[in-house]
Order: C-alpha cells, then sequence, then structure tokens
C-alpha cells in the first residue's frame, strides 16, 4: 500500500500569482480566414482600417429638397426628383431645388437641403420656412467613416454591430484567431458515464460534460477524452493521447491528497508543475503543467470546485489564447442583501445572483456553498470573492464580484 502524504509537497500560491503565472505561460494561436459577415464570437487577429470614405459621396439625411442656401427664403422651382441608388447629373442653378429623398447623392450645385416638414410645394414651386446655411441636413463624405480609419482592432471579440462594420466597409473576409482546441479526461474508479447503469456508491460523471461545454462557452472546441479509472499508467497514456490533439488538456480528479491522487505526479513526470496548489477556495488542489506548448490544467474532481477552477483559472488562458484583447470577465463591486460568513483560512469565490435594485448592485448566495453541490451554481451570474476572516459580514457589506453571466 502507497504512504499517505501529510502535507502536499507543493508551495501554496496565491490567487492571483497562480493567474499570472498561466497567462505567462499563453502564446496566441495562429490565425485562419473565414467570413466576415458570420464571424460573431471570433477574435479578430488583425486590425482592420476602412478602404474608403462612409459615405462616398455628399448626402441627403432626409426626405425633402435639395436647393442652394444662399438663395434665401425665395420661391424656388421644382426641376426633379432624386432617389436613393440613384446618380443624377443634375446641376441645380440659382432658383432650382430638386425632390430628394433619404440617402440619394446631392445634385451638383446644391449645399443644402431642407426636410419636407418645413416646406409647402405648389404647382411646381417651392416654398421653405426656414433660412438654410450650406451643409445643412447633407450627410458629408467620410462623416460616419474616414477612408484609413481603424475600424476594429486586433483582439476585438466580434459581436453584432462589428459584423456591420465590416459589411459597411466591404470587408468581408478576415483573420481570426484559431479557437483553441480543448481535450477533457475525467478520472476515477467511481465515475461513471451519465447514460450508464449506475453501480452503487459510482458517481456520474459530471464534469467532464460540464467542462467541455464550459470550454465551448468559453470560443474553444471540445474534445472528449473519457474516464480514466485510478491507475498511473492508464491516466498517463490517456493524457498523452489527449496532447496530440489539444492546445490544452484539463483533467478533473486525481489531484487531492489520496493515495488514488495520480495526476500531480503523472504531470511531474512528462512536463513541468508550475503550480500544484492555489490559496483559494472551493479549488486550492488545482495544479497547472506545460508539456511543450499545450497547456493542462488538474483540476478538483468535487464539481463546484472544478467549474470555479475552471472559470478563474483556466478561462483567462483560453480567452486569452484566441487572442481576445479583454480575456477576463467583468468585475464589479456589489453589496450583500444577506449576511455571509467567510472561510477562516482562504479567500473564497461564492456564487451568487446579482440583481439591481435602487441604483445599486446586490449580491444574493445561491445557498449551501459545499464543493459537491453543484445546485449552488445554479442561476449565479457572479462569483463573490469573500476575503478570509472569522467575523461574518452584514448585509450592505461591498465586496468584488465576477460577473458571469446575464443579470
Ligand atoms: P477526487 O479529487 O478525485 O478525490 O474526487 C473528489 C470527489 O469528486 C469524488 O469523490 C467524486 O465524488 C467527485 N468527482 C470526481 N470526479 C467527478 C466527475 N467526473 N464528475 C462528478 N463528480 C466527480
Ligand atoms: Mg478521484
Amino acid at each position: 500500500m502507497t504512504e499517505m502524504h501529510r502535507e502536499s509537497p507543493y508551495p501554496m500560491v496565491s490567487l492571483a500569482t497562480a493567474r499570472a503565472m498561466v497567462i505567462a505561460q499563453v502564446a496566441s494561436l495562429n490565425s485562419e480566414e473565414i467570413d466576415a459577415l458570420s464571424a460573431e464570437g471570433r477574435v479578430l487577429a488583425a486590425t482592420i482600417s476602412a478602404p474608403e470614405d462612409v459615405p462616398d459621396l455628399p448626402k441627403s439625411a432626409m426626405d425633402g429638397y435639395a436647393l442652394r442656401s444662399a438663395d434665401g427664403l425665395i420661391l424656388r422651382r421644382v426641376v426633379a426628383e432624386l432617389t436613393a441608388g440613384a446618380q443624377s447629373g443634375l446641376l441645380i442653378g440659382p432658383g432650382e431645388a430638386a425632390r430628394i429623398m433619404t440617402g440619394a447623392p446631392m445634385p451638383a450645385g446644391a449645399d443644402a437641403m431642407i426636410p419636407v416638414e418645413l416646406t409647402e410645394e405648389r404647382d411646381g414651386l417651392l416654398s421653405i420656412q426656414r433660412k438654410l446655411k450650406p451643409g445643412d441636413y447633407v450627410h458629408t463624405v467620410g462623416q460616419d467613416i474616414a477612408a484609413g480609419q481603424q475600424v476594429l482592432a486586433r483582439g476585438t471579440l466580434i459581436g453584432a454591430a462589428d459584423v456591420g462594420l465590416l459589411a459597411t466597409v466591404g470587408v468581408t473576409r478576415v483573420p481570426v484567431f484559431r479557437r483553441p482546441r480543448v481535450a477533457v479526461l475525467a478520472t476515477g474508479d467511481e465515475v461513471v458515464e451519465p447514460s450508464a447503469p449506475r453501480p452503487a456508491g459510482a458517481v456520474r460523471d459530471s464534469n467532464r460534460y460540464a467542462l467541455m461545454a464550459a470550454a465551448r462557452e468559453a470560443g474553444c472546441e471540445a474534445i472528449s477524452l473519457g474516464i480514466a479509472p485510478d491507475d498511473y499508467a492508464g491516466q498517463r497514456a490517456a493524457i498523452l493521447r489527449g496532447l496530440e490533439h489539444a492546445d490544452v488538456l484539463l483533467t478533473s480528479g486525481g489531484v487531492s491528497m489520496g493515495t488514488r491522487d495520480l495526476i500531480k505526479p503523472i504531470l511531474a513526470e512528462i512536463g513541468t508543475v508550475h503550480f500544484g496548489r492555489i490559496n483559494f477556495k472551493p479549488g486550492k488542489p488545482t495544479t497547472f503543467a506545460t508539456v511543450g506548448g499545450t497547456l493542462i490544467f488538474g483540476l478538483p474532481g468535487y464539481p463546484v470546485s472544478s467549474l470555479v477552477s475552471f472559470e478563474v483559472v483556466v478561462r483567462p488562458a483560453l480567452r486569452a489564447l484566441q487572442g481576445d484583447a479583454r480575456p477576463e470577465r467583468p468585475l464589479a463591486l456589489a453589496k450583500l442583501s444577506a449576511p455571509v460568513r467567510p472561510s477562516h483560512d482562504r479567500p473564497e469565490y461564492q456564487r451568487v445572483v446579482l440583481s439591481w435594485r435602487d441604483g445599486t448592485l446586490w449580491a444574493a448566495s445561491t445557498g449551501g456553498q459545499g464543493s459537491s453541490r453543484l445546485l449552488s451554481m445554479r442561476g449565479a451570474n457572479g462569483l463573490l470573492l469573500v476575503p478570509a476572516g472569522d467575523e461574518i459580514l452584514p448585509v450592505g457589506t461591498q465586496l468584488e464580484v465576477l460577473i458571469t453571466g446575464a443579470l
């Protein structure tokens, strides 16, 4: 029988140190060119500048009449009708006006337009109710986007407005960072497929599926490496198999102090272990190693520990790998809506429901915060950082919170 260790040989690092050590190992992946018009959710790998002015010609900003402002308030003769999409060869002379629709190029000679609401037209003669200045109600060349202007920066997570901008400037192909391939291995003799019959005492593998879903949500491709029993050679082989295909490998379980916790020794044998313990709850045994350029995270077995560790340690790395200039979740300050008991020796990320009330962001606990109680993550849209301490924190205490879901 193997001896049980009483003390982990790995030094305890702070969460900030752990996160910095991870980011130090991240080099963004290479890029690929894709259709810009459906590129939402991807991260731009090049800065995009406008090849031309938008609009490219002076255009009418409203429906009305194009005219010469210098003519003042005199009656004008309506000589033409100009619609969007049509180019006229028209020249507006003194005392003349042309009906013009929103978006139609301004005719030569006209330096302003007047909205139809401020006019009257009778028998081909136009009277206007307001004096105009040059440029009134005219969209000038490059007013929306100037030629050469930066439209989107490298590292932008492309959203709907960005797709619209790319379409506007006629950029239909863009380079984006490749999606990281994340392989996930569950470990444990007691762990079974959720679809398989469950022998007494066995635990259904929730971690592998939750972690694969979390990786996809973070913009990655997820690869399943199945469940490896608690056997050194088998787990080692499964990890090596994962390394052939993955940019990042996640394992679940097997990183604690039990005699069947084999992940740390395996990672130490095949690569470099950067840390093996983090000073936070609920993910103390979270381990980080690299083999060549591949990042390996040994996440704890308890489902909450596994997902919270993913959120605070792994996810920023997955975002940084795909070039995201803002890889972190947004941070805010929230007030406690009920008293909270801190962990006496470690900072703790408690799962909370955040909501706005009376101009304040409030954090309400999701209930029992045990590491095995996955229900404590249900409905949570924030991870509240509760500093270590022995005093209960009263209602209204303001704490930092990571915003992990929609408010
Ligand atoms: P370990 O860190 O390997 O000792 O695992 C701690 C506990 O986490 C186990 O006793 C299981 O109850 C639970 N666990 C381990 N792996 C999984 C998994 N893949 N899915 C759900 N629970 C798990
Ligand atoms: Mg285990």
